[in-house]
């Protein structure tokens, strides 16, 4: 069988040669896609065939990617019967294969490429995405002008879809990134043909710019142990680098002359001294400041690329749930909560249920309140009847994460203040491991099954999930709250 490379493989060498190895070899050892990231993949499909919309009388290139012979045809054909603008046209050459998203070809016969992304900006990697394609229309004879990044603009307002997208031209730093192409494709075919695995160190790079599905595969490699380097909190790439090309992982093989930041310092002492570092007078006071009934306050919310909801652009959030537990000053603990289940658009409901739902007097509790205030400021600015009531909200937050960011530390937390990180440590009894929900991204995806399945047992059954998830999140909060009202005394 051909060994060849592809758009994505190249940036796949341009992240990580053994990532780039691992996928013609070892294919099996990468994580399958979470729903999530499939979710991401879904979209940038949908958006790939609205742009497409933008490209009038264009001729879609149908043979598939398991066709090439057959997609090298159709575009041979296509382009000597001078169709202006292809849709997955397919180029090889240096044993590289690429389909275009979108070739337009102009008056003087050279060539736009269009890449369409479902990003609302421009990134490093798009410029090698459209550099290897260039490089590859070039050597197949075709003139190239101008290589532009179709992404989404953030500008765009639903339901006014006329600017969903903006172009930007990149050809200028297309041009110099080309200079590096040949070589590159050259080293990359080498490499594919090289039966031994390369040996490269994990680093940064596993994660950047995208997180590598062979990460398991090479960290157990490694023997990186729990916690690690990875864990210490905002690490700079290059130390992380300089430590892991040295095969440096433990903590405690950490050299003393390493330079880190306050916090990185405090997290690597208490690590190593087995110590917490908690500041109980300044919760205390923290804590005291707080009116009951506490109300702790959770949303799920959603924010698709493609905007479906009045008056929001491209990746801008909307909550389709909360849950929100009510501490009385007498102990009394009682749960309110609110789920989205239909198509339609949960922001006025959702509101509403939620004003009824908290009272007028009394500190509202979440962990990370800028999240829950920027949710309730988005919804206040869509609904004017209630903006008002909502806007009153905001004053009486309070947040939990501050705590953990200023006055709480421990390195069983693992390097993270999340309430991820922190409930096990404090609460081992409540765990989100058991869930078939075990985070924001997974209750999205849920989400969207709920509100488009028409089987009502199935709606039912995965409501249920995102109830105990939500749930779960707010009564966290509730035990972590009493967890330092013991502490304090
Ligand atoms: S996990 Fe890191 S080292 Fe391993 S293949 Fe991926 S990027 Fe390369």
């Amino acid at each position: 069988m051909e060994l060849r490379l592809s758009k994505s493989k190249y940036l796949s060498g341009m992240q990580c040669k053994k990532k780039l190895w691992l996928q013609f070899y070892k294919p099996d050892q990468a994580e399958p896609p979470s729903p999530a990231l499939q979710r991401i993949f879904d979209q940038g499909t949908a958006i790939g065939e609205l742009a497409q919309k933008s490209y009038p009388d264009g001729q879609l290139i149908s043979a598939t990617y398991y066709e090439i012979p057959k997609a090298l045809e159709q575009t041979k054909q296509a382009l000597q019967a001078g169709i202006v603008n292809l849709f997955e046209p397919a180029f090889v050459f240096a044993h590289t294969l690429v389909r275009v998203d979108i070739l337009h070809r102009n008056p003087d016969s050279t060539f736009d490429i269009i890449e369409v992304k479902s990003t609302s900006s421009t990134h490093t990697e798009h410029i090698w995405d459209l550099a290897v394609q260039t490089s590859v229309l070039e050597g197949s004879g075709l003139s190239i002008n101008r290589t532009i990044l179709m992404h989404l603009d953030r500008a765009c307002k639903y339901p006014d879809l006329s600017n969903l997208f903006a172009q930007t031209d990149l050809t200028r730093e297309v041009r110099e990134h080309l200079k590096v192409v040949p070589d590159h494709l050259k080293q990359f075919n080498e490499l594919i043909h090289l039966e031994t695995e390369p040996s490269i160190p994990i680093g940064s790079h596993c994660n950047r710019p995208y997180s590598c599905p062979f990460q398991s595969y090479c960290f157990k490699q490694a023997s990186v142990p729990t916690p690690s380097i990875f864990n210490i909190p905002r690490l700079p790439a290059v130390t992380l680098d300089n430590l892991a090309s040295a095969s440096i992982f433990a903590l405690q093989d950490i050299p003393e002359t390493i330079s880190l930041s306050e916090s990185q310092r405090r997290f690597l002492t208490l690590y190593l001294e087995g110590k917490k570092e908690i500041h109980t007078e300044a919760i205390k006071a923290q804590l005291t400041s707080l009116n009951y009934p506490l109300y702790f306050l959770d949303f799920e919310t959603d924010a698709p690329a493609l905007p479906w909801l009045e008056g929001l652009g491209p990746y801008q959030k909307f909550p389709f749930q909360y849950s929100l537990h009510i501490l009385e000053s007498s102990g009394g603990l009682t749960h309110k909560e609110y789920l989205h289940t239909e198509p339609t658009d949960p922001r006025i409901p959702l509101s509403t249920e939620l004003l009824n739902d908290i009272g007028p007097d009394g500190t509202i509790i979440a962990y990370n309140a800028s999240f829950e205030k920027s949710v309730i400021t988005s919804l206040a600015s869509y609904i004017p009847d209630l903006s008002h009531h909502l806007l009153s909200l905001i004053p009486r937050f309070w947040d939990l994460l501050d705590i953990f960011r200023n006055h709480y530390f421990d390195s069983a937390f693992n390097g993270s203040n999340s309430i991820k990180s922190v409930l096990p440590v404090l609460c081992p009894d409540l765990s989100y491991k058991t869930l078939d929900i075990q985070d924001g991204s997974s209750a999205q995806v849920t989400w969207l099954e709920i509100i488009s399945t028409k089987d009502e047992e199935k709606k039912t059954a995965l409501s249920s999930g995102l109830h105990f998830y939500c749930h779960l999140d707010t009564l966290a909060m509730v035990r972590i709250y009493q967890y330092l009202k013991d502490l304090t005394g």
